[in-house]
């Protein structure tokens, strides 16, 4: 995406692809973007996801959405569903390039035969126990199968009664014939192939052996014409393999090449699918979507925009080394974009009643009330102003203390776009509970400005009571206590216990209403909220989505 506005020096990628056009290697970019539908994207494929559709965008060319589907015992169609949706509202679009890597199974069943033929590939018939002790370590070379010498025509036949459905889950397995020497273990005859039964979630039962992702990642690759494979560091040490497949199957159209950049790594926050799906089913959040979690459909249902998603990535860029980027860097874009788009409005979150005595209990006055003072064009709304009002619990104190500059007995304050009102006393229950605070206001402040220009210590925010939408409001903080939760064994453990707190009834101004699910709103001095997604017409539900600074180093769980 070029929307950044001083142009940047290109990453290692693009200097890449623009060395590739200069030599003639490529005239067009085509990327892909993998995902295994065993879960719901986080914000780290979301740095892929804008990496891969960027360079397209950027460089004419295209992106592929490809479900990497090769195992099915994990894989659902929702996870799938999910996928689609979330790659869309991030703002990007594969248009007809929509491919499974079982669309393939067929080829890559039939370039296995083909590896068979060339003497390239075996079928073992040893354990699983004894494969990995076979393997070798670091240090030392693995040891050859004593089934690698089965000859072609045995392969053959092995190969396709495997396929046929002939032997046991786990009998015997195809085996690429590369180097049981070799240094890099990954080229010590790795599986291509093993016989799993297993339902898929797309090819149904017609198959019951499943190629490995190291083989059928780049014959999948080369069958699209990807020019740039990107992927994750960790795959590194799998390239030659990768380049392996690829220049054993001469019958490929293309030969793309791999180039590895730093996965997104965020403290606070855990990313790894297998954990988020224990969080899941375990029931430490409610879903994939709970506005805690780092998925993008929880960011969406938390108020954060693909705006702020895509600008967040394009600020991280691309690292060649591992790294951990502050998550108050993401928070940081979303409240920038929200910034300028949000309109504001007032909000009570834990009300006090406010009574103002010298005015009119039968009237209403409408102030005018800019919707985004970064924005002129955004407009104003109408807010109602009458005799009883909602203010914060903690904009009063009886006795405040010397910091203390909001409402107290005797002191004037400013009521945002209203009046100054001063406070006069206050009502109490039985037990000793403020149950109101007692006011006169200026009426010569209307619009909240003083002829004889004197200036208030605090503006407050209000709202009307008689006016007030009643609405649920849920204030979320981060998931994860502390910087780094694998660290410390279980992650679980460090689950921040107050990571949600649910506000029963807020009081929220009338302009508010009918606001649909995803409206986005600066509540004034409280921070950014949107309509949560599940909310309905009578009692909105709004989640909190960032605060409006950041509060995290005060150890701030609270509002
Ligand atoms: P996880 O490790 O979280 O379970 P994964 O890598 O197994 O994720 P895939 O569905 O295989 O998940 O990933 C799809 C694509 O997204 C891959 O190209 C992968 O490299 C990329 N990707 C996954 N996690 C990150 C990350 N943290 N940062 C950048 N890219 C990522
Ligand atoms: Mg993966």
């Amino acid at each position: 995406m070029s929307t950044t506005e001083t142009p940047r020096s290109l990453n290692f990628i693009e200097e890449i692809i623009e060395d590739d056009f200069k030599t003639g290697k490529h005239t067009e970019v085509v990327t892909r973007f993998p995902p295994e539908p065993n879960g719901y994207l986080h914000i780290g494929h979301a740095k892929s996801i804008c990496l891969n559709f960027g360079l397209a965008l950027e460089y004419g060319g295209r992106c592929h959405l490809r479900f990497d589907d090769t195992n099915p015992a994990k894989e659902e169609q929702e996870y799938a569903d999910a996928i689609k949706r979330d790659v869309h509202w991030l703002g990007f679009d594969w248009q007809e390039h929509l491919y499974h890597a079982s669309d393939y199974f067929q080829q890559l069943y039939d370039f296995a035969e083909h590896l068979i033929r060339s003497d390239k590939a075996y079928v073992d018939s040893l354990t699983a126990e004894e494969i990995r002790e076979h393997r070798g370590t670091l240090t030392e070379p693995g040891r050859e199968s004593r089934f690698r010498t089965r000859s072609v025509e045995e392969n053959l036949d092995l190969f396709r009664r495997m396929r046929a459905g002939e032997f046991e889950d786990g009998a015997h397995v195809l085996r690429a014939k590369i180097d049981m020497a070799s240094p890099n273990i990954n080229m010590r005859d790795p599986v291509l192939y093993r016989i799993k039964r297993e339902t898929h979630h797309r090819t149904g039962d017609d198959w019951c052996i499943y190629p490995m992702y190291d083989y059928a990642h780049p014959i999948s690759d080369a069958l699209e014409s990807i020019s740039h494979s990107l992927c994750t560091l960790e795959f590194e040490a799998h390239r030659p393999l990768y380049d392996w497949c690829i220049d054993n199957l001469p019958m490929l159209p293309s030969k793309p090449r791999q180039i590895e950049f730093a996965r997104l790594n965020l403290n606070y926050t855990v990313m790894s699918k297998r954990k988020l799906l224990r969080l899941v089913q375990e029931k430490h959040v409610n879903g994939w979507d709970d506005p805690r979690m780092p998925t993008i459909s929880a960011y969406r249902r938390r108020g954060y925009t693909p705006e702020a998603i895509r600008a967040f990535a394009e600020e991280v860029g691309v690292a060649k080394r591992e790294n951990v980027i502050d998550v108050a860097l993401l928070e940081h874009s979303v409240r920038n974009h929200l910034n300028k788009t949000a309109n504001r409005v007032m909000a009570v979150l834990r009300p006090l009643k406010v009574v103002i005595e010298n005015y009119p209990a039968i009237e209403t006055e409408w102030f005018d009330s800019p919707n985004n003072p970064e924005d002129a064009s955004a407009g104003t709304r109408r807010v109602p102003f009458s005799r009883e009002l909602w203010i914060e619990q903690d904009d009063f104190m009886e006795e405040p203390s010397k910091k203390y500059f909001r409402l107290a007995p005797g002191r004037e304050v400013r009521l945002r776009s209203a009046y100054f009102v001063t406070c006069t006393g206050v009502v109490k229950n039985d037990a000793g509970e403020i149950t109101e605070v007692l006011c006169t206001y200026d009426p010569a402040t209307r619009g909240g400005d003083a002829p004889d220009g004197r200036k208030p210590k605090a503006t407050l925010h209000w709202v009307s009571a008689g006016d007030a939408i009643d609405c649920e409001v849920r204030l979320y903080d981060r998931l994860f206590r502390s910087e780094f939760p694998e660290d410390a064994g279980d992650f679980l453990a460090d689950i921040n216990k107050d990571s949600l707190e649910v506000i029963p009834h807020a009081k929220l101004e009338p302009s508010v209403k009918g606001a649909t699910p995803e409206t986005r709103y600066q509540f004034e001095r409280l921070g950014y909220f949107v309509v949560d997604s599940e909310t309905t017409g009578e009692h909105p539900v709004f989640n909190r989505t960032v605060t409006l600074k950041d509060t995290w180093s005060k150890v701030a769980t609270k509002g």
